[in-house]
Formats: structure tokens, sequence, C-alpha cells
């Protein structure tokens, strides 16, 4: 396969993958580190590609980067429970761990990593990861059904996950904007040696932001749903002409043509998160969250100086 070299991978299936037979599915995190053991000591990269599964083209695309970049690909599959707020959908957050595998193994995954929750966070777990700054207080929307817990539910996991893989880069999508942003600041205080990757949103064809939870949207929810991605370029384009409110104030008509109250529709600095109401030469991210029919949607458009 192009680009890729299997040193220290024999014991790994490198017949171009097609079937969920061809990744090896790991769930314990000691054999994980057995099977990355070889790789690292001559010398391999490995990239790391945290997910928390039900694939879409957007997940694909983070995994066919890796592909391209690192020696040796390893996704993780775990729906964390920590980054879930009460009410919010855990329970019914969409699973099909075969069909996962199988599209895994088709962009490239080497391991599929997918440990239980009770293994993350075994009895007596004690310790949370933090971002602070304002960075995971912003853009949380009502605080009622998602808060800074939900960041530092993410922010633990992925630093375990960093610790148990030790990859030289992770991928994350930029659709998860404020992810991004703590993320980044995570690994930068905390000193990890490793590079973060941001690659572009994935859409469908009509404009919406690839999503696991697509899948909640009725007919005419999906329909609706539209509005967010049109309401982000109507954004992009009056913040080019006329600035960043005449931006906010085009997205929410769009908004609200469509019947859709937003969460938050907000102006922030792209790298800080701070509020702006000018770029003044910086990256300014308009971000949207918006409650349609049965899903929470996100997305967000990066307007550049
Ligand atoms: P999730 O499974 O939703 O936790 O997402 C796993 C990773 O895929 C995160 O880094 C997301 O930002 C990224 N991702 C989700 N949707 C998209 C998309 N439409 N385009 C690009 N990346 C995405």
């Amino acid at each position: 396969m192009v680009g890729r070299d299997p040193k220290g991978m024999d014991q790994m299936n490198l017949a171009e993958p097609t079937h969920a037979q061809d990744v090896k599915l790991i769930r314990a995190r000691e054999e994980l580190r057995a099977a990355l053991a070889p790789a690292r000591r001559e010398g391999c990269s490995i990239g790391l590609v945290p997910t928390m599964g039900f694939l879409h083209e957007g997940h694909l695309s983070l995994l066919r980067a890796a592909r391209a970049e690192c020696d040796v690909v390893v996704m993780s599959l775990f729906v964390n429970p920590a980054q879930f707020g009460p009410g919010e959908d855990l329970e019914r957050y969409p699973r099909d761990e075969e069909r996962d595998l199988r599209l895994a193994a088709g962009a490239g995954a080497d391991i599929v990593y997918a440990p239980p929750a009770d293994a993350v966070y075994p009895e007596g777990f004690a310790t949370q990861v933090e971002v602070g700054g304002g960075l995971t207080d912003v853009l949380d929307g009502d605080p009622a059904r998602r808060g800074p817990g939900h960041f530092r539910g993410v922010t633990t996991v992925v630093a375990k996950l960093f610790n148990t893989v030790g990859p030289d880069v992770a991928y994350f999508g930029q659709k998860d904007a404020q992810q991004v942003a703590v993320i980044r600041r995570m690994v930068r205080d905390l000193d990890i040696p490793m590079r973060i990757e941001v690659l572009p949103t994935v859409r469908e064809p009509d404009g919406l932001a690839m999503s696991s939870r697509n899948a909640y949207l009725d007919p005419r929810d999906r329909e609706r749903a539209t509005a967010l991605s049109r309401a982000l370029r109507a954004a992009e384009a009056a913040a080019a002409s006329e600035g960043i409110a005449a931006g906010l104030e085009a997205a929410r008509a769009e908004l609200r043509a469509a019947g859709i109250e937003p969460e938050y529709l907000e102006a922030r600095d792209a790298e800080n998160l701070h509020p702006v109401a000018e770029s003044n030469g910086r990256s300014v991210l308009i971000a949207v969250a918006a409650q349609v029919g049965g899903a929470r949607l996100i997305d967000n458009v990066l307007i550049q100086p």
C-alpha cells in the first residue's frame, strides 16, 4: 500500500483492508500497548483518530489523512459517558460496531481500540483534566443541558487515550471547533509530545455537516437542518463585505426563516475563543448550535482575516 511502512507490524494483516476482520480490534489497554511496542521500537510513526463511532465520511477523512501520514493508524471507538450531561443522548447514541470496523478497515485503520467503559473508568477513578482560561465555559449553550462538564469529560478521556496510545499525531475535525481549541491548549499546557492535525468539516451535498447525530433527524427536520450551513455561508458572505455583526445578523435571518432558534450563534476569536466584534487581523470562528427536532446540531465557519 502506498506510503505504508509495515516495519514492526508484521503480525498484522497487511492486505488491502476491506473487511471488518482486516482491522485488529483491541479492547484492553495492555494489549494495545503490546501491539504498538514493536512499531514504537522501530521508530514508526503512530497516528490516532479518536471517535465515538457510527462512522461517516467526516471520520473517514481523518482516518485517510492518518493513513497517508503515519506508519500505524489507531482509531479509538468509545462513546464516552463522561462527556454526556444528564438528560443527553448517551443511551440512544447510535452504535454499530461491526459496520464501524468495516469502514475503519476500508479507510486504512490498522487497529480499532474499543475499551469497555468500566476499564476506562474503573472503581475509584478520581482524576479529571480540565482546561480553563475561559476556553470551556463559552459556547456551551444551555448550561442545563451542556456545561463545562462536557469538555472536562472530553479532555479527561482524550488525555487517557494520548497516554495509552502515545501517538505522534492525533486527528480531529474542524466541525467540533471548540473541542479543537480546548485539546490544542491541553496538549500545549501539559507538554504532551505530539502534534494535533485538524481537518475541514465534511458535508452532505446539501451542505449539512456530517454527524452521527444526523441519524436522529426525521425527513422534515433533515430538510430544516440545512439552514445551519446556509446561515453560516450567509454569515461568511456578509462578514466579508460588511463585518462580523452583519454576518451574525445574516445567519440569524436564515435560521429564523427555517423556524430555528439557536442555542448559540456567536463570533469568537478562533484560537482563544474570546468574543469578538471585528476580526482585527485574526481568524474568527462563527459557531452555531441548535436543537433541530431530535438532534442537537453544531456547525461553524472560520473567517480568515
Ligand atoms: P465524534 O465521533 O463525533 O466524537 O467525532 C470524532 C472526530 O470526528 C472528531 O474529531 C470530530 O470533530 C470529527 N468529525 C465529526 N464530524 C465531522 C465532519 N463532518 N467533518 C470532519 N470531521 C468530523
